[in-house]
């Protein structure tokens, strides 16, 4: 039962009928690990933090330049040279004071224990933390909502390989090459603000109805591509490739 202060609190949520107060109580059991306190980080630790997910953990090693200004809303002027992860929080925080928040600043690898978390958000910049995570999820069998951007174009897909063997992994559509690829982090390529603002609100809506929506059909195993400069969203079916290293054993 919520009580009358998670009533007010969550009011314009538990409102539409099929949330209502069994997908709040929903959202406050649910523990979240976010990959990532940058462009995608922010918005999605701010919004889940306001949503009221009721246990969150954010990890990243990374401090605060003045270069990440233009995208990691979260971040101040003032808070320069501060650690992403513990700022944060703070900010979290800020808008939430009745869940736990949790900073980590230090490297997400393949040793660390995601087993109590229930929803993975990859929020991370890099091909080598998107593959481990990947495997965790699958192995742990835990939802994993993943969101990328550079430039004006964004990505956003829902892995639930590990929950159900007929859905595709992260490395069934991206195997890994050896070949050197072409440059997609937003350090060398560049990033346009406002586009991992709407990645990072997506995953949050994409996690929102996984926990908390009744009747509710998953966008798992499609992923979707904005472009920013056409305004186009493309929904791709994706296809399990069943040699896969990961998840098709
Ligand atoms: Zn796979």
């Amino acid at each position: 039962m919520l009580n009358d202060k998670d009533l007010s609190r969550y009011a314009r949520q538990v409102i539409i009928p099929n949330f209502d107060e069994e997908g709040q109580e929903k959202l406050l059991n649910t523990k979240c690990l976010i990959v990532g306190a940058g462009g995608l980080g922010c918005p999605v630790a701010l919004y889940t933090s306001a949503a009221g997910f009721g246990h969150i953990e954010i990890y990243d090693q990374d401090i605060i330049e003045v270069s990440n200004l233009n995208r990691q809303i979260a971040h101040k002027n003032n808070c320069l040279g501060n650690s992403k992860a513990e700022n944060l929080v703070l900010e979290c925080k800020k808008i939430n004071p009745n869940i736990t928040l949790i900073s980590r600043k230090k490297i997400f690898d393949e040793n660390i224990d995601i087993k109590h978390f229930d929803l993975i958000f990859d929020c991370s910049d890099n091909p080598k933390t998107k593959y481990t995570l990947n495997y965790l999820s699958h192995k742990n069998k835990k939802i994993l909502i993943s969101g990328s951007a550079v430039q004006f174009e964004g990505q956003l897909s829902i892995w639930k390989s590990g929950v159900s063997k007929h859905y595709p992994c992260y490395e069934c559509v991206f195997p890994k090459t050896y070949e050197k690829a072409p440059t997609t982090n937003c350090r060398e390529a560049g990033i346009i603000g406002p586009v991992t603002g709407l990645i990072g609100s997506m995953q949050v809506n994409e996690a929102i109805k996984e926990v908390a929506i009744k009747n509710y059909s998953s966008t798992a195993g499609y992923l979707f591509l904005y472009d920013g400069l056409t305004q186009n969203l493309d929904k791709i079916k994706l296809v399990k490739n069943y040699q896969c290293p990961v998840c098709s054993k």
